[in-house]
């Protein structure tokens, strides 16, 4: 876009609460790595009263027909979870996290809590509803001198997690049900890819003053919802990482700027919507010897080829949409993997590929009647998902002559999007009557400003002058997820230096994270374990992102483990002296040549030996000790 502040966006940030316990039982908040003791299956049926409420977008999937594993283990799971047994009582505590953020950005906490049922009917809640409340309205955040509206804080539960998907089965493990949630949701007055990363940066430090939130990735799921002049509103859902967040405007902000290409050129080109038919023709027979193993696989299974013609779409299926991989024609193919459950479409643009010809694609095109700016698309499957696959494409199509569609897509790890569905409308919600509500005191928020945790600045200048660290790094700890462990390592650690912790939990895992390696998965004990063998002279600190990286592949092992399987012992002060020696009985010419300036070219020779197991200050000065006795 060569205007950013044209873009509109809004946020709304999703943490995991590190409560005790979950929002309406006592099971942990934790996701469990037991074998599943529970499983059942569910085949979601919305009582009319409901269905008499939910939208479009969630008829849509129910009418997808598909049945639900959920799978448990009673360690994280009760009957609540299950929907057997009625909620408990509204967690205090996820609350009370809720109140001190609110208070923080300055929102108007509300009389009562009242639980509200919103409804999911998805699958990844076994009620076919997800629990929410609001917490506080109006509150801002200032950012850059700035100041953003933060229209409302909410307390949710977290949904099951998905596992699985097969045709016609979804499953689920639901010890993530019921884990409390915090949403906090700016207004969409965002203009620019990165205003809207650094506000989500601002949010997410805010959250964490709280000391009660969950680290690593999933704790956190950021949505954005973006428009362009004449394009639509379009919800992002689940973009995990902070740095990818402003990527992520700007493709879609590209991708709408594509499609109102993609709609003037339909226009010029004199396209109406009175000319896309949505006549489907059997073009089976033309395929009856085809290379093309996927419509060989359909037609053996008894099922056919279905073709439509899609008049004036020449060279617009194949339009890239502001990023490599994503093209008009991937839209098309999504709408139809949703709505009729197919494994995908070809159209003309890509062909001929994938074993389909140019003797087939000619054939086709005489079937379909086809003139020079008409394109074409075909789908194999049984002849009813075939037809509705070709119906939501035309439906698709159809769509293009407006521009952009209203739409919720998922964040890609690259940063682009894919359709997942149409854009649900206001949220349905009803009360939840089996919840009694929560009243918010006056003394309980008294007592909760006298004791609000410390700013953003203040924890920077804190950290700065406790632990002696620079600027730089103590806004990378500040505004890191290790925060807390940071803070209890320093106060264990003697032998090793604050500096040192701060950057192996920040740039280090950082860089360790960009090269794909999941640190976040290994937990607060080992972290602290490893730190525990460095401090006591086990490993060197130089080891240390190698056993971070056997760690994040070992994770139910142990840190001691990783010490044997990487052989990055240190060496004893014995084993040292041998080898430092064997070093200057090599090079005892070039001793007697140099004298003391042996000393750089021998460290290096050493250190390339050692390096990893054993410390170059005590190699620096028992080398040094040595070449002084020497003559
Ligand atoms: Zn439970």
């Amino acid at each position: 876009m060569s205007d950013e502040n044209l873009i509109k966006a809004g946020l709304e940030i999703h943490r995991q609460l590190n409560t005790e316990h979950k929002l309406f039982c006592s099971c942990p908040t934790l996701l469990s790595e037991e074998s599943p003791d529970v499983k059942f299956l569910r085949r979601l049926r919305p009582t009319q009263s409901e269905l008499g409420q939910v939208d479009q977008a969630a008829l849509f999937e129910f009418h997808r027909g598909k049945a639900i594993m959920y799978e448990a283990d009673t360690k994280t799971t009760c009957l609540v979870e299950m929907d057997e047994e009625p909620p408990g009582k509204l967690n205090d505590e996820a609350v009370e996290v809720c109140l001190t953020a609110s208070l923080l950005v300055n929102a108007k906490p509300v009389d009562e809590v009242h639980v509200m049922r919103k409804i999911v009917i998805d699958g990844s809640n076994t009620t076919g509803f997800q629990r929410t409340s609001v917490v506080a309205l109006n509150g801002v955040i200032n950012v850059n001198g700035k100041t953003i509206p933060i229209d409302q804080i909410s307390l949710e539960e977290d949904a099951a997690r998905k596992t699985s998907q097969t045709r016609d089965i979804a499953g689920y493990r639901i010890d993530r049900l019921g884990i409390p949630l915090i949403e906090v949701t700016t207004a969409p007055v965002l203009h620019s890819p990165a205003e809207v990363e650094e506000v989500a940066l601002a949010i997410g430090n805010t959250l964490r003053a709280t000391r009660k939130v969950k680290r690593g990735l999933g704790s956190v799921r950021q949505d954005l919802n973006i428009s362009i002049p004449n394009g639509a509103l379009v919800e992002i859902k689940g973009v995990q990482e902070l740095d990818l967040i402003s990527k992520a405007v700007q493709l879609e902000a590209d991708r709408q700027v594509a499609l109102l290409q993609v709609k003037e050129e339909l226009s010029k080109r004199g396209l109406k919507q009175e000319n896309i038919q949505n006549d489907h023709v059997d073009v089976t027979d033309i395929f009856q010897n085809t290379k093309a193993k996927i419509l060989k696989e359909a037609i053996t299974k008894k099922g056919v080829v279905l073709g439509t013609k899609l008049p004036q779409f020449r060279g617009l299926l194949g339009k890239e949409l502001g990023i490599r991989g994503l093209r008009f024609g991937t839209e098309l193919a999504a709408r139809a993997v949703f709505s009729a459950g197919v494994g995908g479409i070809f159209h003309s643009d890509e062909l001929p590929a994938y074993g389909i010809v140019a003797e087939e694609i000619v054939r086709v095109q005489q079937r379909l009647q086809t003139k020079d700016n008409d394109a074409f698309v075909i789908v194999a499957d049984d002849h009813s998902r075939a037809t509705d696959a070709l119906n939501a494409v035309t439906e698709r199509a159809i769509e293009a002559l407006s521009g952009v569609p209203e739409e919720t897509r998922n964040a890609m790890p690259d940063g682009s999007s894919r359709f997942t569905r149409p854009r649900p409308g206001a949220a349905r919600m009803y009360p939840e009557t089996d919840v009694a509500s929560t009243p918010i005191t006056q003394q309980w928020i008294a007592k909760l400003k006298s004791n609000l945790p410390e700013t953003q600045e203040e924890l920077i200048k804190r950290l700065s002058d406790q632990y002696s660290l620079n600027q730089k790094l103590a806004k990378q700890v500040a505004d890191s997820d290790y925060l807390i462990l940071f803070e209890q390592i320093c106060t264990k650690a003697k032998n090793i230096q604050t500096s040192f912790i701060a950057t192996m939990l920040t740039e280090t895992c950082k860089s360790l994270e960009r090269e794909g390696i999941p640190v976040h998965a290994i937990d607060d004990m080992k972290l602290k374990t490893i730190f525990t063998l460095v401090e006591d002279g086990m490993i060197a600190k130089e080891a240390m992102p190698d056993l971070l990286k056997w760690q994040s592949k070992n994770l139910s092992s142990e840190p001691r483990d990783g010490i044997q399987a990487l052989g990055i012992k240190m060496l004893s002060d014995s084993d040292l002296e041998i080898i430092i020696d064997q070093h200057i009985e090599k090079n005892r010419k070039l001793i007697e040549a140099k004298g003391p300036a042996a000393f750089a070219s021998l460290m290096g020779s050493i250190m390339s030996e050692v390096r990893g197991s054993a410390n170059p200050r005590s190699v620096s000065e028992k080398l040094k000790n040595k070449l002084a006795k020497k003559p």
